[in-house]
């Protein structure tokens, strides 16, 4: 990986009229500060009680305004900006006022783009209008359970009543689009606990669900307590997980919720688009520590520490996207989604050497009936979608 100073989306445009257009593309911006550390997070974050929030915002808008100065006239509008984290509403309105004037003013945002706020229950730094105001039409909020036990073991800060009451005040503020992310595979978890948390979460106003099987992370807390043993901190196995993926397919659709991605259920139309535009190898920009940008056929990875970022916002690492890799990522990405992969459109973007690498595993994997096809479409059967894992490691290193 080459180490470079990434102004580099303009080093590589250096002759801009002989270019095309960027095509549209996401952005992501990571926020790392968090109020104290969830017991199972391998994320970067800093601790937001040692102060930096105030320096870590100015040199956010200097990335912002060095990466996208001298690309402005060449892009297409953007179709979703996504803050994550970390807490990005540790994030004050105001601040997120003036970042959103200057991206405007820098680079085109298309006027139905989704622009996300991942929010914690008790982490608002401001009234929930503020940040509709500020420029926002979706939130992501960081439920996990609502077991308060549950809660309470993986360290989180709020409690399912705190969650439920941040949930409704953003719905008054006039949020029309929120998410909630759940978690499974919790320590000492059950079946029983797992329903009624899926239950209680059906009477939620929300239109999306991510929700995630709990993977532990070496070096975590969570991970030592696991590996010493500690009763009340074992963790479900794989024929628990199984049940527990089966309890969504049971209980969501009953709420019109649909699986659009392996781990993703929206009502109609609330798809989030952000991540669709990863699912489907779109071009994303990112701002911040430790975000990874991708615009083909290059990849960059700013540092994963804070200080370095405020001396150089723009120092990242940049990686030269393979054919073969984005080739991968289309099976990788696609075939967590139910409709899998369009093999003609596949061979229509990529070509015929394309085609022909991945061929003979689709054909192996047909006959093995881990994947199925009709049409021009290939996708993992239903009855083994919740393994689907499995057969996208059949893609990995094409
Ligand atoms: S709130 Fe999220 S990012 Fe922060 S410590 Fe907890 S899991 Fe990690």
């Amino acid at each position: 990986m080459l180490s470079s100073r990434l102004a580099k989306p303009s080093l590589s445009l250096s002759s801009p009229l002989s270019l095309p257009l960027l095509p549209a593309a996401g952005l992501y911006v990571h926020v790392p500060f968090c109020q104290s550390r969830c017991l199972y997070c391998d994320f970067y974050l800093e601790l937001s009680k040692y102060g930096g929030i105030p320096a870590f915002e100015e040199a956010l808008l200097k990335e912002l305004e060095q990466r996208f100065k001298p690309v402005a006239h060449l892009a297409e509008p953007l179709h979703s900006i996504y803050f994550g984290g970390g807490t990005p509403s540790l994030l004050s309105p105001q601040f997120y006022k003036r970042f959103f004037k200057r991206l405007k003013a820098l680079y085109p945002i298309h006027p139905n783009a989704e622009i996300t706020l991942e929010v914690n229950p008790c982490d608002l730094a401001g009234a929930p209008e503020a940040y509709r105001e500020a420029g926002f039409n979706r939130i992501s909020l960081g439920v996990q359970s609502l077991q308060n036990e549950e809660l309470k073991r993986l360290s989180r800060r709020h409690n399912a009543e705190q969650a439920y009451e941040a949930c409704l005040q953003l719905r008054a503020a006039g949020f029309t689009n929120l998410s909630v992310d759940l978690m499974y595979g919790l320590p000492s978890q059950t079946l029983e606990s797992w329903q009624e948390t899926l239950q209680s979460i059906l009477t939620w106003p929300v239109e999306h669900l991510s929700i995630y099987g709990l993977q532990l992370e070496a070096g975590t807390a969570l991970a030592k307590l696991v590996q010493k043993g500690v009763p009340r901190y074992q963790l479900p196995d794989a024929d628990w997980q199984a049940d527990a993926f089966a309890c969504l397919k049971q209980t969501l659709p009953q709420a019109g919720f649909i699986c659009y991605e392996l781990s993703n259920w929206a009502k109609q139309g609330y798809e989030s688009q952000h991540n669709l535009g990863y699912w489907n190898n779109r071009p994303y920009w990112a701002l911040g520590p430790a975000a990874h940008g991708y615009l083909h056929p290059w990849r960059y990875s700013n540092k994963a520490d804070l200080n370095s970022y405020l001396q150089d916002p723009l120092c990242a690492d940049l990686a030269f996207c393979s054919d073969s890799e984005a080739w991968e990522n289309v099976f990788v990405f696609g075939l967590r989604q139910p409709q899998g992969v369009c093999l003609t459109h596949f061979e229509e973007r990529y070509g015929q050497a394309a085609i022909a690498k991945v061929k003979p595993v689709i054909e192996c994997l047909l006959k093995r009936q881990w994947l199925e096809q009709k049409g021009t479409r290939v996708s993992v059967p239903e009855a083994l979608f919740y393994q689907a894992n499995a057969v996208l490691a059949e893609f990995v290193g094409l």
